[in-house]
């Protein structure tokens, strides 16, 4: 695989899939699917049940390899790398799942990922600015058990940023969120991305998408459908047709 030299470019990619196909059994999770990421982003993915969207941030993570294809990052071939070595190179996830401690405060929630990166001095001022950045604010004592759904997912993200990811993968951000929270969610996205962390988000949430007003790539059938800005994406015929009027 050539690498990309397109690194100097104000632009620039900073990730790229050309080709990923993952089968498994007889289904073709993946089909093929090439597409790309610019750099300082925000990028959303959309698409129905079944597109492939979950396993195309598997693919991205090293969770799992594909059949074929290759995934770059930075320009460098990581599709033999394992995850931890794509976290250090710069990737992150937040899967849809909850990955925080309930029974544990918020500061020492964060308080494992940051002492990898910190010494332990200056963690709580690590903290602190996270909680800043995820409108968490004065909750560092707070048992995350007592958090709202939307506050513990915005806690989770904060443990992803932890590691200071250049790209941040997030799997379905909002879902079950209440108006207000998917709101704040959209608005701390946009932060982060003014921070210089490019962010790629899958989301079914219509309203949230709207919010981010984001480059949009439609996936289907494990290829790339369409892609655009979200008002070329909802007013496109062909993804109102496979979505079902769902935008
Ligand atoms: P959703 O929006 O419902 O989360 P998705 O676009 O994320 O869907 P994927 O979860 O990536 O879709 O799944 C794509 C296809 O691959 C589906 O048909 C799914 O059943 C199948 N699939 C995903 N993971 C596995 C697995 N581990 N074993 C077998 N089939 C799988």
């Amino acid at each position: 695989m050539k690498q990309s030299n397109v690194l100097c470019e104000p632009n620039a990619v900073i990730l790229e899939a050309h080709g990923l196909v993952r089968v498994y059994g007889g289904i073709r999770a993946l089909d093929g699917l090439d597409l790309q990421i610019k750099r300082d982003e925000i990028h959303c993915i959309i698409g129905p049940n079944g597109a492939g969207k979950s396993t195309f941030f598997k693919m991205l993570m090293g969770i799992e390899k594909p059949t074929s294809g290759n995934v770059l990052f930075n320009g460098k071939d990581v599709t033999k790398l394992p995850t931890y070595a794509r976290a250090r190179l710069g990737l992150a996830i937040k899967f849809q799942a909850m990955q925080v401690f309930q029974e544990l405060s918020v500061f020492q929630n964060l308080f494992i990922p940051l002492r990898r990166h910190y010494k332990p001095k200056n963690i709580p001022d690590e903290a602190k600015n996270l909680l800043a950045q995820l409108h968490l604010e004065g909750l560092e004592e707070t048992i995350v058990g007592d958090l709202s759904h939307g506050q513990q997912q915005w806690l989770a993200i904060g443990m992803s940023l932890a590691a200071e990811p250049k790209l941040l993968l997030l799997d379905e951000p909002a879902a079950g969120m209440s108006h207000d929270e998917t709101r704040l969610t959209a608005s701390i996205i946009q932060k982060l991305k003014s921070k210089g962390v490019t962010v790629v988000v899958i989301e079914h949430d219509m309203a949230f998408i709207r919010d981010l007003n984001a480059t949009t790539s439609v996936l289907h059938y494990g290829q790339l459908f369409a892609q655009g800005s979200f008002s070329e994406i909802e007013q496109n015929d062909e993804v109102r047709r496979i979505y079902m009027g769902t935008l």
